[in-house]
């Protein structure tokens, strides 16, 4: 796997289909950069919330983002997500901040500014980034682009786990929830939810989060095979 070079992998998917910790996962496996996208809609989410910006204003929204910073630290333990220096990594994953992330990716300005960043992360090469317009939009000459799908009770159900100590909301509520926040992100206007054309579908319903990464590094390798067949390396 060290020989693998500069590639970039692109994971989109609904909410809970287990995207963020394959991703994670995959790129510590091959030395990779990991780019969670979600979580800068989030920190933005939660900073406009704490700050009583009207999240339906695109200008009061873009003026924030502005004189914000949003940091996403590497660490041993994991990736820690930085806003203004604070550590908001647990804040952001809040039902509240959940709830109203979607309104607030909506407005193009704010997808826009968030793009060249990701882009920006991107350049170095090797990257495994997710989100949910990654393979179309963002990375759209990704050399690897999966989309991670799982029922809706599937996903409710690792939501309601991940939110176990939180207080979460019943499951029925919970489920409603991340309908919603699907609905937004494959119905708004400025790159939606939406499988790219050459990504590869991975229903993780069934699937232990093992399986699933071990299924994807299985990809990138027999992608290099090809690579250096093609290029005469073998
Ligand atoms: O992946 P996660 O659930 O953390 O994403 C939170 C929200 O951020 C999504 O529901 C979506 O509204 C927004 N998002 C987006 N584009 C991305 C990543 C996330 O619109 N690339």
């Amino acid at each position: 796997m060290e020989r693998v070079r500069g590639m970039k992998i692109a994971i989109d998917g609904p909410a809970g289909a287990g995207k963020s910790t394959v991703a994670r996962e995959v790129a510590k496996k091959l030395g990779f950069l990991y780019v969670d996208t979600g979580a800068m809609y989030r920190a933005l989410t939660l900073k406009a919330l704490q700050s009583s910006v009207n999240l339906n204003s695109e200008s009061e929204l873009i003026a924030l983002l502005n004189r914000m910073t949003i940091t996403l630290r590497h660490e041993p333990g994991g990736q820690r997500v930085l806003v203004d220096g604070e550590d908001v990594t647990e804040q952001i994953r809040s039902n509240e901040v959940s709830k109203h992330v979607a309104q607030v990716a909506s407005h193009p300005q704010v997808r826009r500014s968030m793009v060249e960043k990701q882009r920006q992360l991107a350049q170095r090469g090797k990257v495994v980034m997710d989100g949910r317009d990654i393979g179309t939009h963002v990375l759209p000459d990704a050399d690897l682009k999966l989309f991670l799908t799982a029922s809706i009770e599937e996903r409710a159900r690792r939501r309601y786990k991940e939110l176990a100590d939180k207080n979460p909301p019943p499951f029925e509520v919970l489920i409603e929830e991340i309908r919603m926040r699907d609905k937004q992100d494959e119905e708004r206007p400025t790159s939606p939810l939406r499988k790219a054309d050459d990504a590869i579908v991975i229903d993780t319903t069934n699937l232990s989060i093992d399986e699933v990464i071990d299924y994807i590094l299985n990809l990138v390798a027999q992608k290099w095979d090809r690579g250096a067949r093609t290029h005469g390396h073998l």
